[in-house]
Order: C-alpha cells, then structure tokens, then sequence
C-alpha cells in the first residue's frame, strides 16, 4: 500500500505513525508545505513569552528522527498543488521542482490559515503579524528583538489572541486587545468572560469591545477603530479566527460544507474514493447536537488521524464527532469549557437551563485554595449534559476534563453527585464542585430550587420581585450592597419574616448562592414564592458592577 499524507503536523503525523505502527511494509510519503513537520503549534506563544526559552523544543521531530524511528518518508518544502482522483495522483511543488506522485490512499490534513480580513492598509503595514507557524513566530520573535517595541495591539480576543496578549504583555509591551464580539472569549458566555476581561485590566490590558479595526495608517502603527478612535501600536498580532486550507482538496473535486470545511463521512472518506481528510480542515458534527461543525483544536485532530490510519488499514473505526472542549490561561486566571455555551443553545432555540457555583480547588482549609466559578448548563427536563464552562486559578482543567468525560459518557446531571473523586485535603474536597453543581443541578430538576440569572434580575425587580440579600452587615461594608435590596442576614431570617412582604415574590442572593439557597428552602417552606439569584453577589457583581453601591 502507498499511502500520501498531505500536511505533516497534527492530524498528519498521528496519521502517518499509527499507519507505520500498523503497516511494516506500506511506503508512507508526508508532503509538508513548510519547513518543518511535527511541531508545537500550541507551543508557539509560550515560545514568543520566554517560558519556552530554547527553540528547538518547539520542534518535536524531525524527518530524520521520523526516517529513523517510523521508516517515515517525509518531504519538507513540499507543496502539495493539485489532486487528480481519477489517476490517483498528487502533484507537488519542491523549491524549484514539480513532479506528480501516485498514491493508492491519500489522508488530507492540510490544517487552517489565520484569516486575514481586508482591512485598509493591510498590504502597507510592515508591524501586523499572525501566527500559525515557526516560520510566523521566527517573524514575531526578529520583530522584537530588531524593533523593541513598546506596544501591542492583538486584534481578535480568543485562545490565541489572549495567549498572545498575555506573552507580549510579558515581554513588556503595553497590550491593547481589540475585539468584535460583545466580549472577550466569544466561546464562553458573557458572565463567565467577564472574569477574565477583569484579569486582563488588572494586568494593565487595555480591552475593546464591540469594535472592529477600520484602516491602519502610518505603515501600520496606526490602528483606527470603527468608531473613530486612534491606536499606536509598534507590533499587531491578527488572530481573528481561522479558515481551512481546502484550495488542494478543491482542485479533487471534493465536496466542502460549512465555512468551506471538508466533509467527510464517518470513516474520514471525502467525496472522493480513496481520499480522507481530518483535522482543523473538515467539518464534523457537534457530538451533543449533531449538527455540523468546525472545531479546531489539537486533541480532536491527532484522535481523527490516528482513527483515518484504522480504518485506512482495514480497522473498523466510526468517527463521532467532538464537543469542543478548550481551556486558556491569562495571568493568573484560567477559563475553560467543554461543549455548548448558554449563546448557542438561545441561538439554536433549545431548553436549557443554568447553574453557576462557586467551589474551592482543594480543602478551603488547607492553604492555597483557589475559587473557582463553575457553570453547568443542562437540558431541565431530561437533566442531559450540554456544557460547562469554570473560570478561576486554579482546578480548572480537572473540573472541566471531568465534566467533558461526562458529556462524552452521555451522562446526565442525575450522575454528577454520583461520581466520587480523589480526596485528601492539599487535593480537592469531600464535595467536588463537579458534585456541588451537579446537586444544584438535581435541584432545579426536581424543584426543590428555583433560580434566576444575573440578566433577569432587573427585569424582574421592575416587574415587582424583591431582592433579599442574606449576607451578613459586615459583607456588606466590605464589598458592596446591590442596589434596592432589603437586607436580612440569613441566621435571622426566621425571626424576622414579618419584616417581608406577603404578596411579592422574592429572590433571595447571598455571596456565592449558597445561603441563599438555604434561605429559599426556609422560605418556601413558610409560604413564600420565592427564587435563588443563581451566582449571587460575586457573579452579579462581576457582570453588572455598575449595579453596585458602596
Ligand atoms: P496543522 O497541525 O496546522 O497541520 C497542517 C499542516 O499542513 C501545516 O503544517 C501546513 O503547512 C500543511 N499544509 C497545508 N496545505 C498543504 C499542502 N497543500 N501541501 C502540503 N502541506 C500543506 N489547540 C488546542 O487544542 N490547544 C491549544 O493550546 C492550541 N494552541 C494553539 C496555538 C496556536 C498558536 C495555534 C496556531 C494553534 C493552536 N491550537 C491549539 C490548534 C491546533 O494546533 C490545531 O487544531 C491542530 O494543529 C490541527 O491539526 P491539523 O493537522 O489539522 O493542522
């Protein structure tokens, strides 16, 4: 068997060495467009921070180590240009030569370019860069090194561009991060976000929102915003998302989908007999919804190339799909999530509901706990997983790898408290938040608790509800009072219910939500039509600080 592989990174490479792991004697050829294969991508900003300080680590193999270990017959600078599926051949470009090459299975994973939209004084500037390869980051990293600047401004606020305003940040620059979306992160939902925009000011970020670049002026170190406003900056960064890199499957002939995504079938075969395609290129389906999909991340591109070297070896192997599930850090806050957020599901018109709750990493007692914030987001009636998304210092990947696992596993929020973790003080608690929120969950679902969202409040406060807040005085003096709120601390709560309204309903709010749902229990059993605002104080306060008196 003579098997051509087209990209020689993620998804191409996984491919190639499972195939050899399974086929002594298949000739194996990766033709990779760049001068390297097999690299960190994900590497890449730590590189250009100075936590990654020697750049050959960035380099996981080479193609001599891959000849030596794998028999692997790989081809940097090797372009390849055309597809004929009818003669079964690849036509590449190599420097100065060209020359078609037969295959009788050919794997596409040609992996996605940073988009670069048509901004005016684009082709002028000579400071915007983007970032997909070492190539790019060899770029990035001369910039510096040559120029010295003294500010950044990283156009696009998501995995890459907060990771990148993080490492220019580290590298002393003064960062502004420009953003079209409502807020920064658009994969998690707004309240979630906020944490971290919060963590980037506190860090000296400047954060626009809802505003997209105009025009860049001055060679490019002058950035205009739409709504007019002028920004300096010695370096840009483009990460505005990514496009698949689809023109070589095109000239096949192969069917392609949503934004331009290679579709394949459940066993990676496009339409074409004999060509397969994974990775960042090809559409896949949302495993929670089934609907199509393009997810670009690592994990799901290495699982998918090592899935199409099975089943191209004969192995029975079904393509499921994937969740999406991705994780960031910026400073000192990490925010991660796994399936579907809150927006998608209001966008795709689904019932869903929410639970936010606030955990600790470990044993609060036991030094070093961090907070963490978890939001669970589940179907009410069935208690199906849709999402989950956790921000906070630390715990975050353990939560939402855990809850990730679940959404896999097809649990619902009924199997949450059922799942029992390590536990010993400096490593987590008898009560996990995973359990917590599934709890809170199991709650909801079985109407023992009502809640609230942070942006429901005002409509129903104007609607006639009244705001308790349990908090105890002193909370009160330190962090703030939510405006129009009657304050009844809940250890007094039962002694002072005459001091309530009778006909108005209620919701009550604590710090986290956790006395407040004990205050919610107390007053339904006397009567009252009461709701937990879920999330409390620390999250309203967070998403809404305007509505917060001191
Ligand atoms: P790639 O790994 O990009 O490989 C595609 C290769 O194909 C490229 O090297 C390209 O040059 C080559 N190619 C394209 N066309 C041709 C052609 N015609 N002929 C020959 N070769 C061709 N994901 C995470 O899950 N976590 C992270 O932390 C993370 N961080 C990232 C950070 C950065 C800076 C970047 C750029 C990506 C990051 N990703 C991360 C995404 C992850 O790297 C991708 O999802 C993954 O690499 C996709 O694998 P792939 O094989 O589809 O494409």
């Amino acid at each position: 068997m003579k098997v051509v592989i087209i990209g020689g990174v993620a998804g191409g490479m996984s491919a190639a060495t499972r195939l050899r792991r399974l086929n002594e004697d298949a000739e194996i050829i990766i033709l990779e467009k760049g001068p390297y294969v097999s690299f960190a991508n994900c590497g890449l900003p730590y590189y250009v921070a100075g936590e990654i300080e020697d750049r050959s680590k960035l380099l996981v193999q080479t193609p001599e180590s891959l000849k030596a270990r794998f028999n692997l017959d790989v081809r940097p600078n090797s372009e390849a240009v055309s597809i004929n599926a009818e003669t079964k051949e690849v036509t590449v470009k190599a420097e100065a030569e060209e020359y078609n090459l037969s295959y009788d299975k050919l794997i596409l994973s040609p992996g996605a370019s940073p988009l670069v939209p048509p901004i005016n004084g684009l082709d002028e500037a000579e400071n915007i860069f983007t970032l997909r390869s070492v190539p790019d980051v060899d770029a990035i990293s001369e910039f510096i090194e040559k120029k010295q600047p003294k500010s950044a401004v990283v156009i696009g606020a998501g995995f890459i561009g907060l990771e990148m305003a993080e490492s220019l940040a580290h590298r002393g620059m003064d960062v502004t991060i420009v953003e079209k979306a409502p807020h920064v992160l658009p994969t998690l939902d707004e309240e979630m976000a906020a944490y971290i925009t919060k963590e980037l000011k506190d860090n000296g970020v400047k954060v626009y929102t809802e505003l997209a670049a105009f025009s860049f002026e001055n060679n490019g170190k002058t950035i205009i915003l739409e709504n007019g406003e002028r920004l300096n900056s010695d370096l840009t960064l483009l990460s505005v998302g990514v496009k698949p890199n689809t023109s070589v499957a095109e000239t096949a002939g192969i069917e392609t989908g949503i934004r331009g995504g290679i579709i394949v079938d459940e066993r990676y075969e496009t339409s074409q007999k004999d060509i397969y395609a994974v990775g960042d290129a090809v559409v896949v389906k949302q495993q929670i919804n089934q609907q199509d999909a393009m997810i670009s991340l690592a994990s799901p591109a290495n699982r998918q190339g090592r899935q199409v070297a099975d089943v191209t070896s004969g192995i029975s192997r079904q393509n499921k799909g994937s969740i999406g599930t991705a994780i960031v850090r910026v400073f000192d806050q990490v925010a991660a999530s796994t399936g579907l957020s809150e927006f998608q599901l209001k966008e795709a018109g689904e019932l869903f509901d929410v639970v936010h709750i606030q955990g600790k990493s470990h044993a609060g007692y036991y030094p070093n706990a961090g907070t963490i914030l978890l939001k669970l987001i589940f179907n009410p009636q069935t208690g199906k997983l849709y999402g989950a998304q956790a921000v906070g210092t630390d715990g975050i990947d353990k939560r939402i790898d855990i809850l990730a696992t679940a959404i896999k596993a097809e649990m619902t929020v009924k199997d949450l408290p059922e799942l029992e973790f390590t536990y010993a003080p400096p490593f987590g608690s008898a009560k996990d938040p995973v359990n917590m929120a599934g709890y809170a969950a199991l709650n909801i679902l079985e109407g023992v608790s009502e809640s609230i969202q942070w942006h429901e409040l005002e409509e129903k406060k104007q609607a006639g509800h009244v705001l308790l807040d349990v908090r105890s005085e002193s909370e009160l003096k330190t962090n703030g009072r939510m405006k129009n709120a009657v304050h009844i601390p809940l250890d007094s709560l039962r002694d002072r219910l005459s001091e309530l309204p009778e006909r108005q309903p209620l919701i009550v709010s604590c710090h986290s939500g956790l006395r407040s749902y004990v205050a919610e229990r107390i007053l339904k059993q006397h009567g009252y039509d009461v709701k937990n605002l879920d999330g409390a104080f620390a999250l309203y306060s967070m998403v809404k600080p305007e509505r917060i008196e001191n």
